[in-house]
């Protein structure tokens, strides 16, 4: 008798935090890399944050929550949701979990049986399709095009769907494409998502994260018929710099909050007490505002930079990413496949870049521009270098 499940059997462990990973071993064994792969700012979480927490400790919040988070924390996510998304969900319908990833898995555990389908335009983030195998559903992958800025149209929603189809996942601004939907996109997506009350997982922990005149809408803000049908996923992990804390959310109609609050008693139970202290300030000192228009000032002009170092190399292409930090690079006419790509740009030229296989594109590669700009301009000379030898 195998030991390991069947069900665990066929996943694979994250590659982006396996590429993070093997980027800060090489560091500190003292080789050179060019790391252009991670998915974390490299800013450092505000001082106003870290203070609260300290305090906290020190005021002896160090015993359980309550197990959906603490009361305050969820009705300052509420009132976020409301007054900047024109999210219309009470305290008790948000749970504060382990980063945006259990908040997703939370979601699909909460809603999937055995079978049900679940939509999943792709290239997605890596952990989307292993979540819902993990939950028991079957993920339907649907190949995006570049054409159509890597967002999955109505006509492919509609095709996907079959009478198993329970959830769709949009994902936007997107990792590891930084694309963004529009209002009319959405408002297209959600309307056949309601013609079958097909569930939508709206995973917003880039909401912060758009450029130029875009702006990031939230689907489920788009009317109440939509909103029953909608789990918000959020977090504190890239609009705060606060990866480490394991800060995110779900914001769900009451029926699935409560099937969610329930999964979370059972398992983790509530995120470390003082840090939802510390999640508490960041969502309620102006400070916030300021760090992250800074933050995201600081990206938009790598953005540009990179992309303008993207397009002139030949062999390659690129679409303008409108949100979060990633370029999702076509490199379908160098003829390899992402791994090995990835795997000789690490070998001969030391730059890490994350495979488009780990997003189900097998002919990619992500770029991260959470970086500094001699990282950037130095990853991307060799990047260049390397395009050349293979084009
Ligand atoms: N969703 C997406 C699209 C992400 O890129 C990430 C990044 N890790 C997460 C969810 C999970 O974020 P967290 O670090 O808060 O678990
Ligand atoms: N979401 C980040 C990324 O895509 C962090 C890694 C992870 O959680 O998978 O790189």
């Amino acid at each position: 008798m195998d030991i390991i499940s069947n069900k665990v059997k066929s996943l694979t462990p994250s590659l982006t935090l396996a590429v993070t990973n093997e980027v800060k071993r090489l560091k500190a064994e003292g080789e050179t890399v060019y790391g252009l792969a991670g998915g974390e700012p490299d800013f450092d979480t505000p001082e106003h944050i870290k203070e609260a927490t300290i305090t906290a400790l020190t005021e002896g919040k160090t015993k359980y929550t309550p197990a959906s988070g603490l009361m305050e924390l969820r009705e300052a996510i509420s009132a976020k949701l409301k007054n900047e998304n024109g999210l219309n969900y009470g305290p008790t319908d948000v749970v504060v979990s382990t980063g945006g990833k259990q908040a997703c898995f939370n979601a699909l555990a909460a809603v999937l049986d055995e079978g049900d389908e679940v939509i999943i335009p792709a290239p997605y983030w890596v952990s989307y399709p292993e979540m819902v195998r993990l939950a028991g559903g079957k993920p339907v992958i649907v190949e995006t095009k570049e054409s159509e800025h890597w967002k999955i149209t109505p006509e492919q929603f509609e095709e996907a769907m079959t009478p198993s189809t329970k959830m769709i996942i949009i994902n936007s601004p997107g990792n590891p494409t930084g694309a963004v939907y529009s209002k009319e996109e959405l408002e297209a997506i959600a309307e056949i998502a309601a013609s079958e009350d097909i569930i939508i997982m709206s995973d917003e922990i880039y909401e912060k994260m758009t450029y130029g005149e875009t702006k990031h809408v939230s689907i489920g803000s788009l009317s109440e018929e939509i909103n029953n049908l909608t789990i918000t996923v959020g977090g504190l992990s890239k609009a705060y710099a606060m990866t480490g804390w394991r800060l995110g959310y779900t914001a769900a109609p009451p029926a699935i909050a409560k099937a969610i609050a329930t999964i979370q008693s059972h398992t983790t139970s509530n995120v470390t007490s003082f840090a939802q202290y510390g999640a508490l300030e960041a969502l309620a000192n102006d400070a916030s505002e300021k760090f992250i228009a800074d933050m995201r000032a600081e990206y938009d002009v790598r953005r540009q930079y990179v992309l303008g170092r993207l397009k002139a190399i030949r062999g390659i292409r690129v679409t303008e990413p409108k949100g979060a930090f990633y370029f999702f690079v076509n490199c379908v006419d160098l003829g390899m496949k992402s791994q090995n790509l990835a795997d000789k740009l690490l070998s001969r030229h030391q730059v890490a870049v994350v495979p488009g296989a780990a997003f189900g594109h097998d002919y990619g590669v992500r770029i991260s521009y959470c970086t500094s700009f001699e990282v950037l301009s130095e990853g991307l000379d060799r990047f260049e270098e390397f395009c050349k030898e293979h084009y």
